[in-house]
This record gives C-alpha cells, sequence and structure tokens, in this order.
C-alpha cells in the first residue's frame, strides 16, 4: 500500500462511490482502525464541497463489550437521537459511506436472541432510513479497508503486517486502482470504473430483453431450485440513481447484476457455496429448503443457531428478495480467495439474499409504496436483507421465456451468452 493509491482510492469512493455533490453532507461510517483512511476520505470530501462530513466511529472491541454485557433493555430501542441523526440525514439526501472492515468472528459467544431483537429494533426505529436507502433516496457505498483481525483470517499462516499488505494487494486490484500488480496511472482508475461499469450494464440489458418468466439453478452441492420473476422485473448493476438523479456505486467493487424474484414463487433447495459472516459470527454449510417462496427448513452445519435468528426476524425474512449473477471466472471469485466479507464474497460468487427486496428490481418501483410493491409480487415488507452465496464452478441456470423457450443462462459456473 502507498500513499498514492490510498488517495486514488478515497478520490474513487468519493467521485464514483457516492459521487457526492457541492453543498452535500456526507456521513462516514468508520471503525477506529480505519481512522487513516477515514480522514481522506473527509478531506477529499471537503474539496469536493461537502456541506458537512459527520462521523460516526465504532470498534471492535467496544462493539462485542456491548453486544454481551450492556444491559438487557437496550437491544429492543434504538436511541431516540441516533435514530433522529440518521432519519435526518437521510431525508436531507446525505450521501452515505460505510467502511466495512471487522473481525468476522466479533461477535461469537453473543446471544442470537439479542442480535434478532436488535434487528427488529432497527427495523421499526429506522424504517425511514432503511426505507430510504433501499429505494435510492439518497446515494451511499461501501467499502472496505483491511484491519488486522480480519486479514488473519482471511491469510492464517502469515504474520499480522503480511496479512495486512496482501488484503490490501486484494482490494486495490479489486477495485481497480491496481492492474497485474502496478499501481493505474492518477485518474484512469475513475475511467476504469466507467468501462467496468458499462460492461456490467450491457449484460443485464441483455437480460432484460428474454424477461425470462423462471429461472432453474442445479449443481453437483445439492442446489435445484426453480425461482420465478415478476413480469416487469429489472436486472440492474453497478451504478444505480439516487432520489437526486446522481448516479452513484453502492458496492465497491462490485461484480453483480441482480433483480428481485417473485415472493412467493422459490421452490427448491439452495446450498451455500462459502461460509456467510452473519452479525458477527461464522454461518458455514447452509441448506435453505424453499416451499411457495417460504424458507421451511433451515440448517447449517455450524453457526445455525445465528442463521436461525436471522430467518426469524419478520415474516418477509422468510422469503427471497434478491438474486444476482456473478459468473465463477469474475476477477474476484478467480483470486479464489475466501474474504469473509459479504462486500467481497458476494462478489464473487452467484448468490441470493432472504429478506427485503430492492423496490428499483421492479418497473418504476422507487416510486411505489409498500403495498404498491407487494401487489407486484415482490418480497417488499423486511427488516433484514441477507446475502448469500450459492454460485459454483458448476452451477447451471436455465431460464424459460413467456412463450416457453429454454434458454441457458449460466454453464460450469459462467454466462452461457
Ligand atoms: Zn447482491
Ligand atoms: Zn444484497
Amino acid at each position: 500500500m502507498n500513499e498514492e493509491m490510498l488517495r486514488q482510492y478515497a478520490r474513487l469512493v468519493i467521485h464514483i462511490g457516492v459521487n457526492l455533490q457541492k453543498g452535500q453532507p456526507l456521513v462516514i461510517a468508520s471503525p477506529v482502525d480505519c481512522a487513516f483512511f477515514a480522514r481522506l476520505l473527509v478531506s477529499e470530501a471537503y474539496r469536493a464541497g461537502a456541506k458537512d462530513v459527520i462521523l460516526n466511529w465504532r470498534d471492535d472491541h467496544c462493539v462485542r463489550e456491548h453486544w454481551l454485557r450492556a444491559d438487557d433493555c437496550l437491544f429492543d430501542n434504538v436511541y431516540p437521537w441516533d435514530a433522529l441523526q440518521k432519519n435526518t440525514l437521510a431525508r436531507e439526501g446525505a450521501a452515505y459511506i460505510g467502511i466495512s472492515a471487522t473481525d468476522p468472528e466479533n461477535l461469537k459467544g453473543v446471544d442470537p436472541e439479542r442480535l434478532r431483537r436488535w434487528e427488529v429494533a432497527t427495523g421499526r426505529d429506522l424504517k425511514e432510513f432503511n426505507r430510504l436507502q433501499m429505494n435510492n433516496g439518497f446515494p451511499w457505498c461501501v467499502v472496505s479497508i483491511p484491519i488486522a483481525s480480519w486479514a488473519r483470517k482471511v491469510f492464517p499462516d502469515r504474520t499480522d503486517n503480511e496479512a495486512v499488505e496482501m488484503l490490501w494487494a486484494e482490494i486495490f486490484k479489486s477495485v481497480r486502482i491496481t492492474y497485474n500488480g502496478e499501481a493505474i496511472k492518477e485518474g484512469d482508475a475513475v475511467q476504469e470504473w466507467r468501462t467496468h461499469c458499462d460492461r456490467l450494464k450491457s449484460r443485464a440489458k441483455k437480460l432484460n430483453t428474454f424477461n425470462f418468466k423462471s429461472l432453474h439453478y442445479t449443481n453437483a452441492l445439492g442446489t435445484d431450485l426453480t425461482v420465478e420473476m415478476p413480469v416487469d422485473h429489472i436486472w440492474m448493476a453497478a451504478e444505480e440513481s439516487s432520489a437526486a438523479g446522481v448516479s452513484f456505486v453502492a458496492n465497491m467493487p462490485t461484480e453483480e447484476i441482480f433483480s428481485a424474484p417473485l415472493r412467493d414463487s422459490a421452490n427448491g433447495v439452495l446450498v451455500a457455496s462459502k461460509p456467510l459472516v452473519l452479525n458477527g459470527n461464522i454461518v458455514d454449510g447452509i441448506r435453505l429448503v424453499f416451499e411457495k417462496g417460504r424458507i421451511v427448513e433451515v440448517h447449517a452445519d455450524s453457526g445455525e443457531e445465528t442463521l436461525l435468528a436471522a430467518v426469524n426476524v419478520d415474516e418477509g425474512s422468510h422469503f427471497l428478495g434478491e438474486i444476482a449473477l456473478v459468473p465463477y471466472d469474475s476477477p474476484i471469485s478467480s483470486s479464489g480467495i475466501l474474504f469473509y466479507n459479504t462486500l467481497f464474497d458476494e462478489n464473487a460468487a452467484c448468490h441470493f439474499a432472504f429478506g427485503e427486496a430492492y423496490p428499483g428490481c421492479i418497473r418504476g418501483g422507487d416510486k411505489m409504496s409498500v403495498d404498491e410493491l407487494i401487489a407486484r409480487g415482490i418480497n417488499a415488507e423486511s427488516t433484514t436483507h441477507v446475502d448469500f452465496m450459492v454460485g459454483t464452478e458448476d452451477l447451471s441456470i436455465v431460464g424459460t421465456t413467456h412463450d416457453g423457450r429454454q434458454v441457458p443462462v449460466f454453464e460450469n459456473g459462467k454466462f452461457a451468452f
């Protein structure tokens, strides 16, 4: 990692990530260990004309202590001032940057019931914030930088310093700051991103012209699932547009093309192909059985309690809300690294999410009420949204069109067109 690459990264997050506009407030949620990077973001944001930059600091150690030892009544309500800050800034259209960097097992041993109760509390008290985030009321971007506890998990047989350096190298590669290990020229990273976004969007366009009625997933791991798509679904990728009409990139890196399935349509079995970091715990060996869209069986070889708590948050968390395609030969997947961080792992494999769908996956959905979205058949009402990876080297997906044509979408883990 060098200073210039870090600065390029900060510029990318501000100008392509949230695409900060003059006079716009910015909120940065950052681990204290990442303060040096948060400072670069702050400088870059003010240079871009930010109205104000608000920092929400957190720390793995303090968070863990809170979850283990804080008074039990705290897990049923968000502090009113905290909710006020989030909801007000979201309404104002502030930009949000989240730095995702945590020990994947930071909450190991915490009562899953507390985590479930908190999920319900945030769903209720931050309803406005969550709704505005889901339908792009404000621009937001999740990015990562390495911290030692996380890097150690990714590269367990290295020293802390080596592991952190190796994770930096992977992150810079995945966000197109480096190419073949060399720094991309000043300014070229932004151009490189635009090209990357266009590539993803043209593939999404092809999927949209098929307008599939249903998709059938199979692989040797045991996945065998049919899922239907709403008539006016949209496959989206890379860039989204905020309520103010400004395009932004919600995830850096991003490799996925995603949409929302019909809520009550999934039948069959999904077997996860990677462990999932969920609420500070690792859940491995996931197997979910679906009947008429609803999850009727939940299994995990480890972390099952954590998974069950997440599936049982509310009624909507029992149904799929996202369907996403990522070929097995995509750059992050090709690295062969398990990142223990959903931002990277979901961009390395086909995945689904249970819980709330993104309204923008339905034509005109961003402007629809929850009732209208429900009438269109998507999973529009849940507090939660949990991605889990199912893509493998041998994944096959066959699409069926409304006139009954069968079209191979994925063959051997890759796009078939
Ligand atoms: Zn996704
Ligand atoms: Zn998702």
